[in-house]
């Protein structure tokens, strides 16, 4: 059989395989400490669940209007315009999933050929879907500021160019947990007014910060008519396995990326939309509950690595956590045995998974070697045991 040559430029995620290798080791009965997926690890709020149920019960179980169920769609809308975006209803699809969401505007914006930039760590997918898309990567690397932006400006504005269509900006991001702060959205805002650059933002860890408030990218002045910008239920109200996300942008952009949903996914899943109204609605206390633990396990993380001798750069939201493994990553972390050569970021992986029976995800998967991602939805006990692990199997 013959392939797609666009099937055959692309590795399965990252993200998803080591999750699915933890979990075969699970099944053979072994105790592992899985720090791979980013998947929080509460229970979605009963409120949603209850109202997915009733949902189902009314008979909300067929296919509703491709772009989302008008009470979703005005939902979101409204929660976009408290965040400063002015989007209306009909500027929003409903998608079974952000990944869904960021799929069909990278297919509706990049042909073959075009330029689109990513600021690295990114997120394992972004690379895949450009890809498919046939488009070339230009890669900022913001690990030599700490994961910053700001200082990264510069890099950024050497390779933005008139040749570029789209730039990706993920804040908080996965997998670093920058939160990027104003002074730097308003240098990518600048570079992509002068440069008429399109801009994805996804913002899907911006409920999950720790005192920092982002700024959605979209509200900046000239940014309004030139950005995407791309939320989902999976993360903030622990919605993984529903599958509901959306996007919201340019009311041209949103008729074009409309017919490539409605002849790919037809619509979202119906009761699955009702329950993100409530979601959206009434989830305020559930959330701030969730925010809090990840806060608090981010800074027993740091601590308990700290104990071991390694900085790790403390993220601001979401929920990972880079971790310097090797080379010049672990060097500029201050260990004491930092700076000798040790194997590389995936080796490091494999040997925790084995040995300590600890699942992380490498950096080099997000284009930053010398690292391993941490998912910190876990308990602080998981993490307590994970960390002793990696120290007793002499991974730390
Ligand atoms: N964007 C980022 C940065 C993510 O980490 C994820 C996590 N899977 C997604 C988008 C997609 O999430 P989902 O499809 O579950 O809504
Ligand atoms: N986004 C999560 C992660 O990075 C879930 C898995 C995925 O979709 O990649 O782990």
């Amino acid at each position: 059989m013959e392939f797609a040559d666009r099937v055959t430029r692309v590795e399965p995620s990252a993200t998803l395989a080591i999750s699915a290798l933890a979990s075969e080791l699970v099944a053979e009965g072994a105790d592992v400490v899985d720090l791979s997926v980013g998947e929080p690890d509460f229970p979605t709020p009963e409120n949603v669940i209850e109202a997915g149920q009733a949902a189902m019960d009314a008979g909300h179980t067929g296919y509703t209007t491709s772009k989302g169920i008008p009470e979703l769609r005005a939902a979101i809308a409204e929660k976009l315009r408290a965040d400063g975006l002015d989007h209306d209803a009909d500027d929003v699809i409903v998608t079974p999933g952000a990944k869904q969401a960021l799929y069909e505007v990278v297919q509706t914006l990049v042909d073959d050929g075009d330029e689109v930039v990513l600021l690295d760590p990114a997120w394992v997918s972004y690379e895949a879907m450009v890809k498919l898309a046939g488009g070339a990567l230009v890669r900022v690397d913001l690990s030599p500021y700490e994961f910053r932006l700001e200082p990264a400006l510069g890099d950024l504005e050497n390779v933005i160019s008139e040749e570029t269509e789209l730039l990706i900006v993920n804040s908080p991001s996965n997998p670093t947990g920058a939160v990027y702060s104003d002074a730097a959205l308003e240098g990518v805002r600048d570079l992509a007014v002068e440069h008429d650059v399109t801009v994805i933002a996804d913002e899907i860890y911006d409920e999950i910060t720790y005192g920092t408030e982002p700024t959605s990218l979209g509200t900046f002045d000239g940014m309004g008519d030139r950005t995407v910008t791309v939320n989902g239920f999976s993360k903030a109200y622990s919605m993984t396995g529903w599958r509901l996300g959306y996007f919201a942008g340019p009311a041209e952009l949103v008729s074009q990326a409309g017919k490539l949903h409605s002849h790919s996914v037809s619509c979202a899943t119906n009761f699955v939309q009702h329950a993100g109204v409530e979601a959206l609605g009434n989830t305020d206390d559930a959330v701030a509950e969730m925010v809090e633990a990840f806060r608090e396990r981010r800074d027993l993380l740091v601590d308990l690595f700290a104990d071991e001798g390694v900085d790790v750069p403390v993220p601001d939201g979401a929920f990972y956590m880079m971790l310097p493994v090797e080379g010049e990553a672990r060097r500029a972390s201050g260990s004491a045995s930092g700076g000798q050569p040790r194997v590389s970021d995936a080796k490091w992986c494999e040997g925790a998974l084995e040995d300590a029976h600890v699942a992380t995800v490498p950096g080099s998967a997000f284009g930053a070697p010398g690292y391993a991602r941490l998912s910190y939805a876990a308990s602080e006990e998981r993490l307590r045991e994970g960390v002793e692990r990696l120290a007793d199997e002499g991974y730390l």
